[in-house]
């Protein structure tokens, strides 16, 4: 086995990546959500093998990342005008859009939907990289499909060492959840997948914001969805993990009734104090919950946790997003107490 390429985002790097990605190779890439796994989008050979790399279903489609507003007009078409609305406010930035696709995207890449979905990443990192390369990258989180996704180089080593040549190292993600994921119907907008562009942010623009029910449900064998990723178990370290929704008193009274040598919980940092078995943190508001909680779902597994308790997080702004990924990396496991 060959060993993976860790480098820094030196402008000389850069450029090898981009040599690299211009002859059909996948490159793990900083960006301010997570890391991304990048191939040339237009380039089917090359995207099939971001898709041999993670593991992934054929029929969830990529995200294609632009380095600016200029390159969307020749990738989709039908732009309504609510989406330049939220071009305009929060492009570039951590905000997918889903659109209808020009035929210069192949199939493979959106899984062969006739929409796609585009984001403008406001990683500097990133956007060299796409300008260098001179195309629109396809690119889904660099993590083995169904782990959790990678916020530093040395998650996405973890995963991918051995699957791809080269990985830039840019540090550790910002916002440290994957985009927020939207698409357009009926003169407002359906969130499909919740971000660090939070519902509330949406409805700023004086949009209508409908949230998909996928959001905070689990889908049901057979359903059709309008985001196929959310059919999948994700972010799930090897360990269980079942989230607890109560005060810290009946938080911790429900562990002692389930505790064990491989059992931990996922707490705000402020719980710790009080808390009397073992546990990790993973911040004290959202925003610091978003950027830890994929990294501390990993640490799970290298001190062999069998099974995670974790503190229910607040479920607005960009807690939304990091109750989505904790009830998926759940499997939907949550508890009242
Ligand atoms: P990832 O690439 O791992 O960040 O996942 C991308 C997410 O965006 C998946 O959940 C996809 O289902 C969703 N997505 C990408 N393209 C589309 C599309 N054309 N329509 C609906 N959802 C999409
Ligand atoms: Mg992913």
């Amino acid at each position: 086995m060959f060993k993976t390429e860790v480098l820094s985002s030196d402008r000389s790097n850069i450029e090898y990546a981009a040599r690299l990605i211009n002859d059909g190779e996948v490159v793990g890439i900083p960006t301010e959500t997570v890391y991304g796994l990048a191939a040339d989008a237009a380039n089917e050979t090359a995207v099939k093998k971001i898709f041999e790399a993670k593991g992934r279903p054929q029929d969830n489609p990529l995200i294609v990342h632009l380095s600016s507003v200029d390159m969307m007009d020749r990738y989709v078409c039908n732009v309504p005008e609510l989406a330049y609305r939220l071009v305009e406010r929060f492009c570039p930035g951590p905000l997918t859009m889903v659109l209808p696709k020009r035929d210069i995207i192949p199939d493979v890449t959106s899984a062969g939907l006739d929409t796609i979905g585009i984001r403008i990443p406001f990683h500097k990192t990133a956007r060299d990289i796409i300008d260098a390369c001179g195309k629109p990258l396809a690119a889904p989180s660099a993590n083995l499909s169904g782990s959790p996704s990678p916020t530093t180089a040395q998650h996405v080593f973890e995963d991918m060492n051995g699957r791809i040549p080269l990985i830039i190292d840019g540090g550790a993600c910002g916002v440290g959840v994957e985009s927020t994921v939207v698409s357009f119907e009926n003169d407002g907008i359906r969130l499909l997948r919740p971000g660090y562009v939070s519902v509330e942010d949406l409805k700023s623009i004086g949009a209508e914001v409908f949230c998909d029910k996928g959001i905070v449900e689990a889908v049901a064998d057979g359903e059709k969805v309008l985001s196929p990723g959310m059919k999948y178990k994700h972010y799930s370290p090897k360990a269980n993990v079942t989230l607890v929704m109560g005060s810290l008193e009946k938080f911790t009274e429900y562990v002692s009734e389930h505790n064990g040598e491989d059992v931990y919980a996922m707490l705000y940092d402020r719980d710790a104090a009080e808390y009397p078995y073992k546990y990790m943190t993973y911040g004290d508001n959202s925003e610091e919950q978003a950027a830890q909680v994929f990294g501390v779902l990993r640490k799970a597994d290298e001190i062999g946790a069998k099974q995670v308790f974790v503190r229910c997080p607040e479920q607005n702004g960009v807690g939304l997003a990091v109750y989505n990924r904790l009830l998926r990396s759940a499997g939907f496991e949550v508890i009242k107490v």
